[in-house]
């Protein structure tokens, strides 16, 4: 047999093993975002009534039309301008919004419809509503307004992308900024989780010291006014918030009703949150990731309560490996070396046989790269 028959084989045999490779982490991911679409359908038309000092239910202003005067469409402003859709009405920065439904209110309502990857019709409909009256992270969108419109990657970065630039960072949780009702053992295992996911795929390691003040990451949960100018504002509305590199504080709204390991149940709370599915969002910022429009991702704004979002997506990892590249302990020998073997229709089998993970990297390069 000729050596060119040979790399045709090869060649075949690898087109082949790509094309089942992506068919096993694509059909699953597709089918369990169709679900999770039925899901979110199934409960846009929960209400949640919890009383918040910041902003409230807006379900009464679901199919208000451009042009009218309403009631509460000057809470809908502040919320948008909270998170960077809309300029103040005035130049003296005291945020005096009309309740007039007027034509920035409409562009604004568009751009955070296309952010959030809801379908983009610059109206008040009832998947938009209910979204905004949802639960969701304190860092404002303005860097997402920035990155433009994306047509196949959802993720977004800080402006400037900032980055680490060291290999392991430390990090600490406060000791007078925490809670009764949480033991520390619990809160550091949920954190660990969180750290491990992001250090898995890129080469990046996190370790956990005892001194505050020096850590890298400086972890807390902090109520109201805690002085770095994003205030909490009492149960729901913002949960958290995350500073971008190489800040380091991530702060969570202690007047939420925090749970881990799942224990939606004995909290018999309608207004419970899912501790890892937070932390592992803000480390995401934490890192220099913004928000992402998918919806399925880690990086996604929004958070229902009661929900656990805790594993990084395709659009999650490719965010993070174009900033830090990858993991070498993912056996890769090298990105750029898998790039190029895999551009070349050559991936090895140690690759393909190599952990979950390396599933994950394989569809992100064949899918951005
Ligand atoms: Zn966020
Ligand atoms: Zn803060």
């Amino acid at each position: 047999m000729s050596r060119n028959v040979l790399i045709h084989r090869n060649r075949a045999l690898c087109v082949v093993v790509l094309i089942f490779s992506v068919l096993l982490f694509c059909f699953p991911s597709r089918l369990s975002a169709r679900h999770l679409a039925e899901e979110a359908t199934a409960k846009a038309t929960q209400t949640i009534h919890v009383s918040n000092a910041t902003w409230h239910d807006f379900s009464r202003l679901v199919d208000v039309q451009v042009g009218s005067h309403v009631s509460g469409v000057s809470e809908l402003k502040r919320y948008l301008h909270r998170f960077g859709y809309v300029k103040d009405d005035g130049g003296d920065g005291m945020k005096n919004f009309s309740d007039v439904f007027d034509g920035r209110l409409e562009t604004a309502i568009s751009l955070y419809q296309q952010n959030l990857g809801l379908p983009i019709t610059g109206r008040l409909d009832m998947s938009t509503v209910t979204l905004m009256s949802s639960p969701r992270c304190g860092v404002s969108d303005t860097h997402m307004i920035n990155a433009g419109f994306h047509t196949t990657a959802h993720y977004t970065y800080f402006g400037g992308k900032p980055k680490w630039n060291q290999d392991k960072l430390t990090y600490a949780f406060s000791e007078t900024h925490k809670l009764d009702y949480l033991t520390s053992d619990d809160v550091r295992t949920v954190f660990r989780r969180a750290f491990d996911q992001w250090a898995s795929v890129i080469p990046v390691s996190f370790e956990e010291v005892d001194d505050y003040t020096t850590a890298d990451l400086k972890i807390g949960f902090f109520a109201g006014d805690h002085g770095d100018g994003q205030p909490f504002d009492g149960v729901l509305g913002t949960l958290a918030h995350a500073f971008a590199p190489e800040n380091g504080r991530l702060h969570l709204d202690a007047a939420e009703t925090w749970v881990v390991d799942d224990d939606f149940g004995s909290k018999g709370s309608t207004v419970a949150v899912d501790l890892e599915s937070v932390a592992t969002h803000e480390i995401g910022h934490l890192l220099g990731l913004g928000h992402s429009s998918q919806e399925s991702a880690v990086m996604y704004p929004s958070l229902r309560p009661r929900t656990k979002k805790v594993d990084l997506t395709v659009d999650d990892v490719a965010g993070v490996l174009k900033l830090y590249g990858a993991n070498p302990k993912l056996r890769l020998d090298s990105l750029t070396e898998s790039e190029n073997s895999i551009k070349n229709g050559a991936v090895s089998w140690r690759f393909l046989s190599g952990n979950f993970t390396g599933y994950v990297l394989l569809v992100v390069m064949i899918l951005f790269l």
